[in-house]
């Protein structure tokens, strides 16, 4: 019977995040295939496991992925882990676990962190739908295409950028989406660790003034739905009555959906009392 293949999430900055499930099946398995050994090494250090390393990265993927399927099939358990995160996400992984799957080499998930995850769940973008997009292309065309194709999805995109990326990633999304709101995560779970929620405008002049430092996840807001202004108008009565139904008061309801929708309060408030009836 063929060994399992594990799927072990590892920190992505703070070593605190690795979870007891995590360190027990890097304890357990037979080897660990890793795609920088010295990074994991540190790694099992930390947690004081001793276990032979196997490497496993981008440019060995199919000749190393081959040996570490064979080894499976003889029956032996491996833990494939990646320098931070979850592997197979903008990671190497993908191609270990297709050839398992095809040779019926059963697959298990540890999960854990993720960068895009993290970025994500502290964005307040819109996390109920969202693309994962990972890293844009380096080339010129292809990225400036990718964007083109990105710019009526309407669900939140999250994107991995390099630090040395970062002014030309923001101005081509100014220049490809309009002006948008956008989270940038910076260095999560380390000592520097920030999310600045602002627009794309904002964050191209702050990061012209500001050296781009550390690692970055980007969670852009989707293309707004276009509606009539009616239809606008009469959406945010709605929830403007639900909110006063609630105990507001007209004043109030006016203010909270205006922050949430755009939408002018002194036009919300007039057209809620005009429609009351009041004066
Ligand atoms: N598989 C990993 C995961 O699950 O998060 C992602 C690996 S990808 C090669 C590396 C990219 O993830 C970085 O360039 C950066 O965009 C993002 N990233 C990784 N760690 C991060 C951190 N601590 N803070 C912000 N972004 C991070």
């Amino acid at each position: 019977m063929s060994g399992v293949l594990y799927l072990v999430a590892t920190p992505i900055g703070n070593l605190g995040d690795i979870s007891p499930r995590a360190a027990a099946t890097l304890a357990g398995a037979d080897f660990i295939a890793a795609e920088d050994t010295r990074v994991t090494l540190k790694l099992l250090n930390h947690l004081n496991i001793k276990k032979p390393l196997v490497s496993y990265y981008e440019h060995n993927r199919l000749e190393s992925g081959e040996k570490i399927v064979a080894r499976l099939l003889g029956g032996e358990s491996c833990a494939l882990v990646t320098d931070a995160g979850t592997p197979a996400v903008s990671d190497p992984g993908e191609d270990l676990v297709r050839q398992c799957a095809q040779r019926g080499v059963e697959i298990i998930s540890i999960p854990g962190p993720c960068a895009a995850v993290a970025a994500l769940a502290a964005s307040g973008l819109g996390s109920g739908r969202f693309a994962f997009e990972g890293f844009l292309s380096t080339s010129r065309r292809s990225r400036a295409e990718r964007l083109d194709e990105l710019k009526d999805e309407r669900r939140a995109m999250i994107f991995y950028e390099a630090p040395h990326k970062l002014r030309r990633t923001l101005s081509d999304m100014l220049a490809a989406f309009g002006d948008r709101r956008v989270s940038i995560s910076r260095e999560l779970t380390k000592l520097h660790e920030e999310t600045l929620r602002l627009t794309l405008s904002d964050a191209a002049a702050l990061f012209e003034e500001k050296e781009p430092r550390g690692e970055f996840v980007l969670v852009v807001e989707g293309r707004a739905p276009e509606k009539t202004g009616a239809a606008n108008l009469a959406d945010a009565l709605t929830e403007m009555k639900r909110l006063m139904a609630e105990g507001s008061s007209v004043k109030d309801a006016a203010r909270i959906v205006s922050e949430a929708t755009g939408a002018p309060k002194n036009a919300l408030y007039e057209a809620a009392i005009s429609e009351s009836g009041g004066a």
